[in-house]
């Protein structure tokens, strides 16, 4: 499989100041060393609560903000050499043709839409700015991509304001296609929109990948959405991946505990198995000042001495990785503490 991105120890920190001389006095670790591999072609859905760093992890990718330490190698299509963004300026970004490469679609479309323009502008914005696409080959490139995600030209002199969300969404997509990308990050794209639009998008979005050979980062706390949409699954905790796994062996046979606690809230479909709720104590941590050792130690029903003191790494047991010191009990420990 071909590598589109990798991230390498990637760190994001807020600095908090403090005292008469408004010194650095602590850090939110929103991201804490993550390492991860993104493939070309694949959907990877990333979960976890808020805080957990998901949203901070496609921003870095983005770039609507630079990382405080670590790598992002992007591999673009065509190109001999691999570039690290991570602290790459926007106009190097841009001169090496890297920026259009990668583009993001909002929770919400009207934030990122100026309610003035009309949507042939809004889409044609990003194709002005990156190319010399002029006059009617401009419109026709409109249109085809209005077409592409399922409206028509009818719809090119009308305000964001006179279409449905759902509509709202597809000319937010067609406006991230605009400029020919690779990669997108696709930051809840459904959660504002009622359940049969929400389906009706995610269709959209899954037949957009496969035909134009995209890559997507789909960032979510909605387990089902992500089930239907993924190829594969990052479960995130407290700025650290805990699990990665293709989605079918993830929701097949999941690992970590906090990976099982969140699938147990899932209601199961068929009504001859019971499912037994895995509830986690407490809150999620401040990131603030993470717990020392396994983060997640704290709110695990199977944290022992080790998971105190040492920090456990994210392992390979075969297409599946988890950082848990317990990997090989955890599914008997399960079913003995919640049986
Ligand atoms: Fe729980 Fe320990 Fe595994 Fe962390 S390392 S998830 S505390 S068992």
């Amino acid at each position: 499989m071909e590598k589109i991105l990798e991230l390498k120890n990637l760190k994001k920190h807020y600095p908090i100041y403090g005292g008469v001389f408004k010194k650095e006095i602590n850090s939110v670790k929103a991201l804490d060393g993550v390492d991860l591999d993104i493939y070309r072609g694949e959907c990877l859905g990333v979960v976890g609560e808020s805080g957990c760093g998901k949203t901070t992890t496609s921003k870095a990718i983005i770039k609507l903000h630079d990382p405080t330490s670590g790598e992002i190698i992007f591999h673009p299509k065509d190109h001999k050499d691999s570039y690290d963004i991570a602290r790459m300026k926007p106009r190097h970004m841009k001169k090496n043709g890297l920026r259009s490469k990668l583009q993001m679609v909002f929770q919400d479309p009207t934030t990122s839409m100026n309610p003035r323009m009309l949507v042939k502008n809004i889409i044609a914005e990003p194709i002005i700015e990156n190319t010399n696409i002029k006059g009617k080959a401009l419109e026709d490139r409109v249109v085809e991509l209005l077409e592409m995600v399922g409206l028509t030209r009818n719809h090119l002199y009308r305000y964001s304001h006179e279409f449905s969300g759902g509509q709202r969404q597809r000319i937010a997509v067609a406006r991230a296609l605009a400029t020919n990308p690779e990669f997108l990050v696709l930051d809840e794209p459904t959660s504002a929109l009622d359940v049969s639009v929400q389906a009706q998008i995610l269709n959209l979005m899954d037949s957009l990948r496969k035909k134009l050979n995209l890559t997507y980062m789909f960032v979510t706390h909605h387990l089902l959405v992500v089930k239907y949409i993924s190829t594969r699954i990052a479960v995130m905790y407290l700025g650290k991946i805990v699990e990665i796994a293709e989605t079918e062996k993830l929701f097949e046979n999941p690992v970590h505990p906090y990976t099982n606690a969140l699938l147990s809230g899932i209601p199961s479909t068929d009504l001859d198995i019971e499912k037994k709720r895995i509830i986690l104590k407490g809150d999620v941590p401040s990131p603030l000042n993470p717990p020392e050792g396994c983060r997640f130690h704290t709110r695990c029903p199977f944290a022992i001495e080790l998971c105190k003191k040492k920090e456990p790494v994210l392992e390979d047991i075969g297409n599946h990785k988890v950082a848990c010191h317990r990997k090989d009990e955890v599914q008997e420990l399960i079913s003995k503490k919640f049986a």
